[in-house]
């Protein structure tokens, strides 16, 4: 709407991170994705994203989280395969 703002994509914030989702591999800013962390062999939601280590971005999606264990991809975008991502409970599901 302002005058000096240039003209173009407004569907991301350009400064802002970008993400690509561990389930359906679509990309998307990270504020829209869940960052997935081990705690100890286990799978959690880092919903402050403030855990040690690796992390996975997922969309708070049960359908892109079935995908994602479907294909191990939480395991594998962690290092760590024999991760037990069953626990995982999504926010707001
Ligand atoms: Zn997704």
């Amino acid at each position: 709407m302002g005058p000096s703002l240039p003209s173009g994509d407004t569907d991301a914030r350009p400064h802002e991170p970008v993400r690509t989702c561990v389930g359906c591999r679509r990309k998307a800013p990270r504020s829209v994705l869940v960052r997935l962390a081990l705690e100890g062999d286990r799978v959690v939601v880092d919903e402050s994203a403030t855990l040690p280590g690796r992390g996975a971005w997922l969309h708070p999606d049960a359908d892109c989280l079935a995908l994602a264990s479907r294909r191990n991809s939480i395991g594998r975008a962690l290092r760590s395969p024999g991760a037990d991502a069953t626990g995982v409970a999504l926010p707001g599901a």
